[in-house]
């Protein structure tokens, strides 16, 4: 069988395996310590006050959103070219979705549609910008934005872990939104099966995520509603909790948990790997006209979730189709990240056209992400390399 290299791979060792192997044999599988060990140390790492980890970041975006307030009638703004679960967390609320068209260049929100956007249209709640493969997106006009329309801010930095701002501090410190939220989808910047985390330095917001991730039941110092049955001779009766809203099960489990502990510790290593794949790919690619690598400017900043090109296919004989055929054949699986949400065929039935986000359509017919892990081999990156430039010459 022929070695198959992935667009995508997430990286374990034996001190993952070992993590994971003493939560089994000696510790609590679930809502033992090891969640709040892994919230803290995301929140170390990036420089937040609070974490909150969850069993997903669909789960954690839909908490961001109810935490936020987001209601019936109530929209949020987000891009086009993001992964579904975006949006989805809004349809939840019963809320609406309004896309703003990306800049060509940074394939993140352009600040001035959003802008203009935003004057326009009444009831929106919430900008989510997303860092797109790992890129920062112009958070300081983004909040200037927001803060001028009293907007919550949920940063989407699924793809942007260990990512840093233009003022070099750390995607995630909320210095410019109200909370920011990762996955630890194996194929995202560390693994843990599955997983999210939210980041955020409000008291406020961090205890309402506490409740909604365990059912609405209240938690740490949070006030007894009916002190009736609370209390026995102004002791708290010891079996009592109490439901104060809806909420859910969105917990994350310890053996989750000490996985992405122990990932968390690789990050750096795992980034720097990352940077020198995308460098050797932007030299290999730099006098080839058919191949033009998305965010090259940006290098410094970039966590580089995904190595993405883009390729002008109208002006080839070859399509995206055949081209991804033949780099599979040869056992170099690519993909496409992502077709604008709006074209989803849920999407369509809700009345969303995607012809009016003309930058993201462009972009959509154009990209390419090619392999891009922390164990791919330079001799396997080249292998990319050269087949994919004898494909398009
Ligand atoms: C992966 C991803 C999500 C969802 O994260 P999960 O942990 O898989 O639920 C949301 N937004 C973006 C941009 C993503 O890439």
């Amino acid at each position: 069988m022929k070695k198959i290299i992935p667009y995508g791979k997430h990286y374990i060792d034996q001190d993952d395996i070992n993590s994971v192997v003493d939560i089994l044999k000696n510790k609590n599988l679930t809502q033992g310590p090891t969640v709040l060990a892994f919230e803290k140390a995301v929140a170390n790492f990036v420089g937040s006050k609070y974490a909150v980890a969850m069993s997903s970041w669909t789960a954690g975006l839909h908490m961001a959103y109810l935490a936020a307030g987001l209601k019936e009638n109530d929209k949020i703004i987000t891009s086009p070219v993001t992964f579904v679960a975006t949006s989805n967390a809004a349809l939840y609320c019963n809320a609406k979705p309004i896309f703003s068209d990306i800049d060509p260049e940074t394939i993140n929100l352009c600040s001035k549609q959003l802008e203009e956007k935003i004057k326009n249209i009444d009831n929106i709640k919430i900008i989510s910008p997303v860092h797109f493969s790992g890129l920062p997106c112009d958070m300081k006009e983004i909040k200037r934005i927001a803060d001028k329309h009293k907007i919550t801010i949920i940063e989407d930095a699924a793809h942007a872990l260990g990512a840093k701002y233009e003022d070099g501090t750390m995607v995630g410190n909320c210095k410019y939104s109200d909370m920011t939220g990762f996955s630890f989808h194996p194929v995202k910047s560390i693994a843990a099966g599955e997983g999210g985390m939210i980041t955020t330095n409000n008291k406020r917001l961090y205890k309402k995520l506490l409740k909604l991730r365990s059912h609405g039941i209240n938690k740490l110092d949070d006030k007894l509603i009916n002190k009736e049955l609370a209390f026995t001779d102004d002791i708290k009766n010891p079996w009592y909790y109490e439901m104060q809203e809806l909420g859910y099960n969105y917990r994350i489990t310890d053996i989750q948990c000490a996985l992405g502990q122990s990932q968390l510790k690789k990050l750096n290593k795992f980034i720097d790997r990352r940077l020198e794949l995308v460098l050797r790919y932007d030299e290999a690619f730099a006098t080839f006209n058919n191949v033009k690598p998305i965010q090259k400017k940006y290098r410094k900043l970039s966590s580089h979730h995904l190595y993405v090109v883009e390729i002008n296919f109208s002006n080839l004989e070859i399509n995206r189709a055949k081209l991804m055929t033949e780099l599979r054949n040869e056992g170099i699986l690519t993909q496409v990240h992502y077709m604008p949400v709006t074209s989803h065929p849920y999407y369509k039935s809700l009345g969303y056209e995607t012809c009016n986000y003309k930058n993201s359509v462009d972009y959509y017919n154009k990209c390419l992400s090619l392999p891009l892990y922390y164990s791919l081999t330079n001799d396997d990156q080249s292998k990319v390399i050269k087949l994919l430039k004898s494909l398009l010459n």
